[in-house]
């Protein structure tokens, strides 16, 4: 018997390195998918339309708002950014371990809708890194940068509610971590598939 996929939800601060741990990981978990965000926000140099991001207008975002197409969505940083739910449903159903690669608000959200969810808060290992990687990315305008930074403090905050904490202080060991995580929630008593006959969903909880 297949076990349906877990879902992992990998939030931190802008510039923390979500993007790289999640990238690095996605290339070596053969059954993990990143859902892929709607975003309003225009791609940057490299970003390719429905592998980083689907770069819709903000007519089209508000649309599917109406039309309930969303697990979750939130405005960052003047953009819109929205999580579709029937990828994610469909990924989950099939057995497919699903990544979302969003801000701390989007986070609170999934987690009022799916509690099963995996919460992962990527930190930094410092301030001072931090705002020095948003730099060193080089993508973002002085005003943006500022605007990521201001955040720093109240995504700091919203820390309480995650399951795991990862300082993504070396890429490599931060990947590992995570790996690990990834590993570890497959070992749960609730998420097994072995002798699944002489269980119900009811022996699980
Ligand atoms: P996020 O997705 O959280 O906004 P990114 O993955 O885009 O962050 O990373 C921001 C910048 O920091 C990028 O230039 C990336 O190459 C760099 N970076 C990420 N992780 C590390 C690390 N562990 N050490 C040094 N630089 C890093
Ligand atoms: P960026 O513009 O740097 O790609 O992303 C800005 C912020 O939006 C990041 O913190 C990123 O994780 C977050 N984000 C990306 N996709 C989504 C989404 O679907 N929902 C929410 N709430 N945040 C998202």
């Amino acid at each position: 018997m297949k076990s349906k996929g877990l879902l992992f939800v990998i939030s931190g601060p802008s510039g923390v390195g979500k993007g790289s741990v999640c990238a690095k990981l996605l290339a070596e978990e053969s059954n993990l998918r990143l859902s892929v965000s709607d975003t309003t926000r225009a791609p940057r140099e490299g970003e390719k339309n429905g592998i980083d991001y689907s770069f819709i207008t903000k007519e089209q975002f508000l649309t599917n708002v109406k039309n309930d197409a969303y697990l979750e969505w939130a405005e960052v940083y003047g953009n819109f950014y929205g999580t579709p739910k029937e990828a994610v449903e469909r990924n989950i159903q099939t057995g497919t371990d699903t990544l979302l690669e969003i801000d701390t608000q989007g986070a609170s959200l999934i987690k009022e809708k799916r509690p099963d969810g995996i919460f992962i808060f990527i930190a930094p290992p410092d301030y001072s890194t931090l705002e020095s990687r948003l730099r060193g990315r080089n993508t973002d305008s002085e005003e943006t940068i500022l605007k990521r930074l201001k955040q720093f403090e109240e995504e700091i905050r919203r820390m309480p509610m995650y399951d795991y904490v990862v300082v993504n202080d070396d890429l490599d060991g931060a990947a590992a971590k995570v790996r690990a995580i990834i590993v570890g929630e497959h070992q749960r008593f609730a998420n097994t598939t072995v002798f699944a006959d002489l269980f119900s969903e009811d022996d699980k909880l």
